[in-house]
């Protein structure tokens, strides 16, 4: 069913050496590795295909277009939307909340009024919502973290009150690992007719997301996330909410009419894609969700949930060693502080042993400091990883703490 041999053979960045040593690559959180066949896809498309979109009759921008909206249909199936109007193709999760802080809740958010979201929030899924709370002298209410790193639900229905306007939560911590219950939080907020856009920057790489089970008003993913290249993204957003929402950016492709007096916008999608998208990125995009389609995401999970329990089981065997984030659920994510040891000090000397990790506040700083700590050490294992790589990170620990002290 998994021939992960066969798999790495499909990343050739995996065979590179980092100081002379094997590439070992868990930072997949922060950015994965792309597969031939996307890599092929971006090169097919310059060789066979490229023109700019939309505006031409000519025979390259005729099969451009089909190529850049048929990745809009492959990103629709893969989140199981309900139609292709309701997938915006954006630079990714982080320009994709700023265009619902913009467009959605700026003409509706009142003084006085609140944006709830979590304290494992990423800074993409903060920093907009905060900026805008500012702007309309609203407030920003925060779900609090409980030690192992779950959110505290019980504490929700206290906080949707009427005052909230949007619900924004992650489905999946980048720092964590920790899987939120977001259909507890729709159906709660829902049921006081509050909005909720999930933040699925992490979940789309690692489990199958169906918006329309879900029943999300807004869901918003990055490409480069799950194999596909960086600078493209997706906001799914209902049809409803789209309609009544007005483009907070202007230019080409977003119009019908342009007069100096009067512009009439262009119909959904296209109104919220102002300027020459990324046709490149688009098509890369579409051929990810297509491989990882082929291999299977019941599959991947399986195979990930294992390396994160061997992952865990080994890394606590470490003394001094304390995991960060512990909630029953959890995607395929460790986060780990080493006693004595500046996670900076981790970073560099696992590098020298060829292994890519990432040390620092993972753009969470509110976790941090809930933990008390300035960073993490994290490694974040994805469907490529393997067993004999997690020994060779455990080595690497041990290897650190001798050399420490
Ligand atoms: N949310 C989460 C949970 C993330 O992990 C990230 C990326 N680290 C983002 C949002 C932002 O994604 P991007 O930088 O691709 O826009």
């Amino acid at each position: 069913m998994f021939d992960i041999q066969n798999i790495r053979k499909d990343f050739p960045i995996l065979q590179t050496k980092a100081h002379g040593k094997p590439l070992i690559y868990v930072d997949n959180a922060a950015s994965t590795q792309k597969p031939q066949q996307v890599i092929d896809a971006v090169s097919d498309l310059y060789q066979n295909s490229y023109a700019n979109i939309h505006r031409g009759v000519h025979y390259l921008s005729q099969k451009s277009t089909a190529l850049y909206e048929s990745a809009r249909e492959t990103v629709q199936k893969f989140i199981h939307a309900g139609s292709v109007k309701e997938i915006i193709f954006v630079r990714g999760a982080t320009e994709a909340v700023n265009l619902v802080a913009n467009s959605y809740l700026a003409p509706i958010l009142g003084a006085g009024d609140e944006i709830l979201i979590s304290e494992m929030e990423h800074h993409s899924n903060i920093i907009p919502w905060q900026m805008l709370a500012e702007r309309k002298k609203a407030q920003l209410k925060i779900i609090p973290l409980l030690e192992n790193g779950e959110l505290d639900l019980t504490l929700l229905p206290k906080l949707l009150t009427e005052r909230v306007k949007l619900v924004a939560v992650t489905h999946m911590s980048n720092s964590l690992g920790t899987i939120n219950n977001v259909s507890s939080i729709i159906e709660q907020a829902h049921a006081r007719n509050i909005p909720v856009l999930i933040d699925g920057a992490q979940s789309i790489a690692h489990f199958p997301i169906d918006v329309q089970a879900l029943d999300c008003d807004f869901f918003v993913f990055s490409g480069h996330k799950i194999y596909a290249p960086s600078g493209i993204g997706a906001l799914y957003a209902r049809e409803e909410h789209l309609k009544s929402m007005r483009p907070y950016q202007g230019g080409g492709d977003m119009i019908l009419n342009v007069s100096f007096e009067k512009t009439e916008f262009n119909e959904i999608p296209y109104k919220f894609e102002a300027g020459t998208p990324n046709i490149e990125g688009a098509i890369g995009l579409a051929s990810a969700l297509n491989y990882i389609s082929a291999v299977g995401l019941s599959v991947i999970v399986q195979y990930e949930q294992e390396l994160l329990a061997y992952a865990t089981e080994k890394f606590e065997t470490v003394a001094g060693l304390r995991l960060i984030g512990t909630a029953p659920n959890k995607g395929s994510v460790i986060s780990f502080v080493l006693e004595g040891v500046h996670p900076h000090d981790i970073g560099t000397i696992m590098d020298m042993e060829g292994i890519a990790v990432r040390t620092g506040h993972h753009c969470t700083q509110p976790i941090m400091d809930h933990y008390n700590i300035p960073a993490t050490t994290r490694v974040s294992l994805c469907f490529y990883n393997t067993k004999a790589e997690i020994d060779e990170i455990t080595s690497a620990i041990h290897k650190v703490k001798e050399l420490m002290g």
